[in-house]
């Protein structure tokens, strides 16, 4: 099992204009924020580097699967989510052309670390569910629907929103 890396030397690859390698290495990432709820992804994350060298600088990709689990947004339940990153850079830094930089690559070092978190980033979901098809909560009893019977949630059948505001006010 490799060390989480940071950084990646480049240069120590001694690649030549044509070659490629590619590296096993751990990212680290860091925690994500849903709403007001913070999401922990796993803390080590096995990823794939490869590295080829066209005729100047580097051509990247990254790929690996980051998890996170945390409540759902919709039910609260415990819910687990695993994203797949493939990401892809380009450095060539003989160029003028922006397109062909890299913002993670700078003196033949390759800033793993952030790369590999602002690809998470891009890669999650806007919400985290325990299921696509989350019913969320009940408005009226908070209860949550998943599984749960449509009838039991049929809430205000007397029609009379007093007796609902009773109804609810025994449940606190
Ligand atoms: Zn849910
Ligand atoms: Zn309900």
């Amino acid at each position: 099992m490799p060390a989480t890396q940071r950084q990646i030397d480049l240069a120590r690859l001694s690649l030549s204009s044509g070659q490629a390698q590619s590296l096993d290495v751990e990212v680290s990432l860091e925690p994500v924020s849903f709403g007001d709820q913070q999401y922990r992804p796993a803390e080590r994350t096995e990823a794939k580097l490869d590295i080829s060298r066209p005729t100047t600088g580097y051509a990247l990709r990254l790929r690996f699967s980051g998890e996170l689990a945390g409540p759902c947004t919709r039910c609260l339940e415990q819910a687990r989510l695993a994203v797949a990153v493939d990401a892809r850079e380009v450095d060539q830094p003989t160029t003028d052309d922006e397109e062909l930089r890299s913002p993670y690559v700078s003196d033949d070092t390759l800033d793993l670390a952030r790369w590999a978190n602002d690809s998470f980033m891009l890669a999650l979901p806007n919400k985290l569910l325990c299921r696509s098809d989350c019913a969320g909560l009940c408005s009226v009893c908070g209860e949550s629907l998943n599984d749960a019977d449509p009838e039991a949630h049929k809430h205000d059948t007397g029609g009379d929103p007093r007796m609902a505001k009773l109804r609810g006010l025994k449940l606190d």
